[in-house]
């Protein structure tokens, strides 16, 4: 299928790139496919950014049938695009459509898509230390119908976000809380997918963390509330007696890039790396004998960002100080050298 491109007759005016905030701003131009049943997915183009219009009753609106992905491009130091893994950002999407009855999209095509697209905006890709061009892929339900069943229609579009870091303060260790009373997802669920349900869900629990002086939560399964989820929109590593261990994906957690990216790079370092289940009583009793070492989140808007202060119920476990650690150091330094092009992609990963 042919991608057509219709390229703005106005560009907009850049925003100040030495000071941006997350995913406020967007490029000049955005992607566009649609979906009809008989049809498949027709009409691949790349068009001048800008409000689309849907009918009131399009089925998104009230029953959210959705999907979406997040990935970074950069540009090295000669001028050239570099995407981080933007397959597996594809992979996943056609993994979140089949759970919420979304057709599957020609996966090789939205890339062809999207390298067009950020070639084309590559002047939107900010350069300064800690900054890249988030981007936004995302599938809607567009039938106009209020009955609950999969949509015969679909848009899929990809945005582009000029964006500074996600925590403004960096890398710099984070306050967290255990979240025992909100749940984030299910066995048999959607924790798993990418689709906005999942985080509309969650936002409550974010704002009581707020409330309460916390950047984030940690999620606890949904069924007994015992062992180790995920961190707020990242997924978690802890580092007990020279071990690094996250929780196993067992369906409810997201299987995040920047995660299996970390599990890859340390064992290329040799470093003992486990997947398992982990409790949030194991994190308590690791702390108490002194073996809990570091503790850090892991996805693509922060990269990683460390914990320094985890409180479940009256206990509040200092992790390293309040320091950042040399492993959640290391994996920072070196993902972002790779992302960036200040290190060699020996892992192939910049596409
Ligand atoms: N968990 C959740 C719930 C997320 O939204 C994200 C961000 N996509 C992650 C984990 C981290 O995934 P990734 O490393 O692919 O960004």
């Amino acid at each position: 299928m042919e991608i057509t491109i219709n390229k703005t007759q106005n560009p907009k005016a850049k925003p100040d790139m030495s000071n941006l905030p997350f995913g406020k701003y967007f490029s000049d131009h955005m992607f566009i496919m649609d979906y009809d049943e008989g049809k498949g997915w027709h009409d691949p183009r790349i068009v001048p950014y800008g409000p689309i219009e849907l009918d009131p009753s399009a089925m998104v609106f009230h029953y959210a049938q959705e999907v979406f992905e997040g990935l970074k491009a950069y540009k090295s130091s000669d001028g050239h695009v570099r995407l981080f893994r933007p397959d597996k950002n594809f992979a996943r999407l056609n993994v979140s459509n089949e759970r919420l009855a979304i057709p599957q999209i020609d996966e090789a095509l939205c890339l062809e898509g999207l390298k067009k697209l950020v070639e084309l905006d590559k002047e939107w890709i900010p350069e300064q230390e800690g900054t890249s061009l988030y981007i936004r892929p995302f599938i809607i339900a567009t039938d106009p119908f209020l009955g609950v069943k999969p949509s015969e229609s679909y848009k899929f579009m990809i945005i582009c976000s000029p964006s500074g870091l996600y925590y403004p303060e960096g890398l710099a260790p984070v306050k967290i809380y255990v979240e025992d009373s909100y749940v984030r997802a299910v066995r048999g669920g959607t924790g798993f997918t990418k689709t906005g349900g999942n985080y509309a869900g969650s936002i409550r629990a974010q704002v009581v963390a707020h409330e309460k002086g916390y950047s984030q939560v940690l999620w606890l399964d949904g069924v007994e509330q015992k062992y180790i989820e995920e961190v707020g929109s990242m997924n978690i590593f802890f580092k007990i007696n020279g071990e690094v261990v996250t929780p196993a994906l067992n369906g409810s957690i997201l299987s995040g890039i920047t995660r299996m990216s970390t599990i890859e790079l340390l064992k290329s370092w040799g470093v003992p790396v486990s997947e398992r289940k982990i409790s949030i009583q194991e994190v308590s009793d690791a702390y108490d004998n002194g073996t809990l070492e570091e503790c850090f989140g892991t996805g693509t808007a922060a990269i990683i960002s460390p914990v320094g202060e985890l409180s479940w119920d009256d206990k509040v476990m200092l992790i390293n100080d309040n320091k950042i650690g040399e492993i959640t150091q290391r994996i920072f330094d070196t993902i972002t050298n790779i992302q960036t092009g200040k290190e060699e992609d020996k892992m192939g990963w910049v596409l």
